[in-house]
């Protein structure tokens, strides 16, 4: 397939869709069942972060040490994923408003687009798929893949490059907090924040990225800033 020479890399909560109750539960229930442990995670500010990151984070919290954590680090993030995909019939996930209409007119025009998501891999098109997102992403940096979100950002480029024969520039990273921003600036690419998640237009133009955006929904101005690069 021909593509336009632009490289659209999405973030997932907050950017394109809405409703995380099961990934949540998803969490508890594995930090339950591995870990022995029931936490109380709603208090941890875990936007922008991976998933894995975020397990880290609650199990260091609760008091286990480097190595009772990864004792059982890759089965409780496996066992995440099952749970998750086994109750996601469940969960409320609403697209954000104008994504839908986005992300069609960006196949259209053939631009290449890949997900930089801090959701491990199934989770990630589970929650896409129920709202019939799944299918406008063929790579991307997963949870799954690294702890850190700036190499999430570096997996997607290095797919985007072997699979695709993406050697262009023109690359967006559109996410909505400032760990997409950041992320996406140790590589100079340059960044949508849309203001769809927790954080204000004014928390994201403070970050410093490149453009900020209410939301998704004027697709044409969307489409604007992808054609100015
Ligand atoms: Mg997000």
């Amino acid at each position: 397939m021909e593509y336009n020479g632009i490289l659209a890399l999405f973030d997932i909560d907050g950017t394109l869709v809405r409703g995380a109750r099961c990934h949540y539960q998803a969490f508890v229930e594995s930090v339950k069942k591995f870990y022995g442990f029931e936490e109380d995670i709603s208090g941890i500010n875990y936007a922008g972060k991976t998933d894995p990151q975020i397990l880290r984070e609650v199990l260091e919290l609760g008091g286990f040490n480097e190595e009772e954590i990864k004792r059982n680090f890759r089965d409780c993030q496996e066992y995440m994923a099952q749970y998750y995909l086994k109750n996601v019939h469940k969960e409320h996930v609403r697209a954000l408003g104008g994504t839908s209409e986005l992300l069609n007119e960006l196949q259209r025009r053939k631009t290449l687009m890949g997900l930089v998501t801090g959701n491990l891999k199934p989770i990630a098109y589970a929650k896409l798929g129920q709202v019939g997102l799944d299918g406008y992403f063929p790579f991307g940096g997963f949870g799954s893949d690294y702890e850190d979100r700036y190499l999430l950002v570096k997996k997607a480029l290095e797919l985007a490059k072997v699979q695709y024969g993406y050697e262009g520039k023109r690359i967006f990273v559109i996410g909505d907090t400032p760990r997409d921003v950041h992320a996406a600036r140790v590589y100079d690419l340059k960044t949508i924040a849309v203001a769809t998640g927790r954080y204000s237009v004014k928390d994201l133009e403070d970050c410093g990225a490149d453009y900020v955006l209410r939301d998704l929904k004027d697709k044409d101005r969307v489409l604007k800033i992808l054609d100015s690069l």
